[in-house]
């Protein structure tokens, strides 16, 4: 059977058939460290970590590279504000994005690209496209890409230069902007006070580079010049993505990416998610009302990636017991281990191959679950074989149930350690102790139990 999804560049459902056989390349475009992801955020990360585990059990051996944007207006001028070094600032909320990862049990990418260290990429690409005619220098020393020079420009989120001549002869500086005010597009952007000390000295003079630049230069850098799968939000179809086209194709004279992929918005109260708005929540306000981290998993599950889907402390409680169920369910199935049961894998492989559609996906694992005649054991290795894709964790769970702040706090402990923050550590595994567990260390891992 093959797998079929929605290229936003074509506007079609098409089969998936990677440019050299079984190998996958896939970029996503990851977080602005400037603060903590929201939800909406995770709906994108957890959108392309189902991708991934599915294209792997389907045999593909994915190299899958995710971006940290460590440079951009809202990176400089948040850190101005808590009067941090850049560098100090984006670290701290990477780490915190690495964190929420784990708890939402999402693969880490091969390989996180951060923006700053490709200073020299973005330089030589820019350099191109200056050679090329495709871009030009201010007076200020700025670099613009000239979007009248590209005659595709659009062709992702279909619009129509000619409807925009009337206004489309400026510039602009901006990192983000609507298509309404598709102008020309800064790919290095001179230096001036409000910049403070972040700059680089370069061929190109003193500045920083713009965003888009970077996402086109870290790809290509990892995933060469033509590479299969590319996601992130609806909202970074434009400007952002069109733009990368636009600079990577007229720099290599090749075709970009084969696939686009968009998630749908994670909407509050019908208006999307965002920190703009002010209506986001961060994982950890889930947390704090006693959520597990997965069941947001199961909650995103529910709808296809596609669709708008609107965000309700109701929906997710009513997930957190649905993935109870299954943890239940799951346990009460013994120890032993059968064989995957054919009929219900093949109706698996039905529903993800029609563009990754989770909620028939998850119909086929209740079905599995309410399924009287199948022995636990095949049932036991049947489940196992989903949460492959499904990213439960299933398989760790031991008999005894570990509650999800003992979890938690464990996982903040382990994070504790890595940073070397032995007194942290060792307060928080007293807390674990007074809580009725007991913590044990093994080597980059930890195992819990009741005293
Ligand atoms: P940002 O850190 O703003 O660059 O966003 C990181 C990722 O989250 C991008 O792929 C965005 O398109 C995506 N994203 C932002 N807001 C939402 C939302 N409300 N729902 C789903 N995805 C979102
Ligand atoms: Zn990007």
């Amino acid at each position: 059977m093959a797998l079929r999804i929605y290229n936003t560049l074509t506007r079609e459902k098409e089969e998936f058939t990677p440019i050299s056989g079984k190998d996958v390349g896939l970029y996503t475009c990851g977080p602005t460290v400037y603060n903590y992801p929201h939800i909406g955020n995770y709906r994108a990360y957890i959108f392309s970590d189902m991708l991934k585990r599915y294209l792997k059990y389907k045999d593909y051996n994915v190299n899958h590279i995710m971006n940290i944007t460590d440079i951009d207006d809202k990176t400089i001028r948040q850190s101005q504000v808590e009067h941090k070094s850049l560098k100090e600032f984006t670290e701290f909320y990477t780490e915190a994005f690495f964190h929420d990862r784990d708890l939402l049990n999402i693969i880490p990418a091969d390989t996180y690209t951060k923006a700053t260290d490709y200073i020299p990429q973005m330089i030589k690409m820019i350099e191109t496209l200056l050679d090329k005619g495709y871009a030009y220098k201010t007076q200020d020393g700025s670099v613009y890409f000239d979007i009248h020079k590209d005659k595709e420009y659009g062709k992702l989120s279909h619009f129509k230069l000619e409807d925009l001549k009337e206004n489309a002869g400026g510039r602009l500086k901006k990192d983000e902007y609507e298509k309404d005010n598709a102008e020309d597009f800064a790919l290095w952007k001179s230096w001036d006070e409000s910049d403070g000390d972040v700059f680089w000295n370069t061929s190109l003079g003193k500045g920083r580079p713009g965003w888009h630049i970077e996402c086109s230069a870290m790809s290509i850098d990892k995933l060469g010049e033509s590479f299969d799968v590319h996601t992130g939000g609806v909202d970074n179809m434009f400007p952002h993505h069109e733009n990368e086209i636009a600079q990577s194709e007229c720099a290599t004279g090749k075709s970009f990416v084969k696939y686009w992929m968009h998630n749908e918005h994670l909407l509050v109260d019908g208006h999307k998610m965002s920190k703009s708005m002010g209506n986001f929540y961060i994982l950890k306000d889930l947390i704090d009302k006693n959520f597990d981290p997965i069941s947001f998993r199961l909650w995103v599950y529910a709808s296809h990636y596609v669709s708008k889907a609107n965000f309700t402390f109701e929906s997710l409680n009513s997930n957190q017991i649905a993935l109870n169920k299954i943890k239940e369910f799951y346990l009460d199935l013994g120890k032993e281990m059968g064989i995957i049961n054919d009929n219900y894998k093949n109706l698996f492989i039905e529903a993800m191959d029609d563009d990754l559609n989770t909620p028939k996906g998850l119909a086929v694992l209740w079905e599995l679950i309410k399924d009287k005649e199948l022995s636990n054991k095949d049932k036991k290795a049947t489940i196992l074989d989903f949460d492959k894709v499904f990213g439960f964790g299933l398989s760790n769970l031991e008999k005894e149930i570990i509650p999800i702040e003992i979890e938690t706090l464990a996982k903040e402990r382990l994070l504790a350690r890595e940073n070397k923050e032995w007194q942290k550590s060792d307060t928080i595994r007293d807390q674990i102790k007074s809580l009725g567990y007991e913590i044990k260390d093994l080597g980059n891992d930890y195992k819990i139990s009741k005293i």
